[in-house]
């Protein structure tokens, strides 16, 4: 079974949902930068205080703050994890291959899940998230407002500021021209480590697809 796995992909691409699946049925920790930059935001930490206008532009954190926080998350849980957000630039890769190569533990899944912008669109609009668990919901379909309570953790749910359209077009820009090449990086890299899954599929079809790669590859 796959120990050290990283699922990268456009926003709303289902990430997180499927990470947290992955982690409920092979219990590998799930950690998402993402998650732990909105908490240190929500906290109002000198890191979360830093990290604020970025986020919340739809832009990139600068690289030493996004490895900072993985670095860290490693140094207390280990190295068995799903990667969710990490890495987002070709800078963040190689750390982490060197990271890990230091460790000897290397990466042995990377999963895209490949998504269309008329759906990142779609499925970000109607959003809302968990500041704290991560937990994100469809409003419409799960028939959730804002402010009510997360049905996961009980906290309050909320429109996160970077689901705006203003923003989600800046995250798709930001995909494209600092994460895409992410993958490029990864096919010369470790071609054999790498999976493309159309995330377009329901979440359980995704789930089934990637589960089998954790389990069986
Ligand atoms: P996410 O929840 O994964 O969509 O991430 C939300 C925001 O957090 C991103 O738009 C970035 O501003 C920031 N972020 C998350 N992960 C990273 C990362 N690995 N590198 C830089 N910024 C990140």
């Amino acid at each position: 079974m796959k120990q050290r796995i990283v699922l990268l992909g456009p926003p709303a691409s289902g990430k997180g949902t499927q990470a947290d699946r992955l982690a409920a049925k092979f219990g590998i920790p799930h950690v998402s930068t993402g998650v732990l930059l909105r908490s240190e935001c929500a906290r109002g930490t000198i890191l979360g205080q830093a990290a604020d206008s970025w986020t919340r532009q739809g832009l990139l954190v600068p690289d030493e703050l996004a490895i900072r926080i993985i670095t860290t998350w490693m140094s207390e849980h280990g190295t068995r994890f799903i990667f969710d957000g990490f890495p987002r630039s070709v800078a963040q890769a190689e750390h982490l291959d060197l990271a890990l190569s230091g460790l000897a533990a290397p990466l042995d899944l990377l999963i895209v899940l490949d998504l269309t912008d008329e759906e990142i669109r779609r499925r970000t609009s109607s959003r809302l998230s968990c500041l704290n668990c991560g937990a994100t919901f469809s409003a419409p379909l799960d028939t959730l407002a804002e402010g009510w309570n997360c049905p996961r953790c009980g906290a309050a749910l909320i429109r996160r500021d970077d689901d705006r359209p203003e923003a989600v077009e800046k995250r798709l820009e930001v995909y494209r021209e600092l994460t895409a090449p992410v993958i490029g990086y990864y096919e010369q890299t470790s071609p054999h480590l790498l999976h493309r899954v159309n995330a377009g599929e329901g979440s359980d079809a995704v789930f089934t697809a990637i589960s089998t790669l954790v389990f069986l590859k």
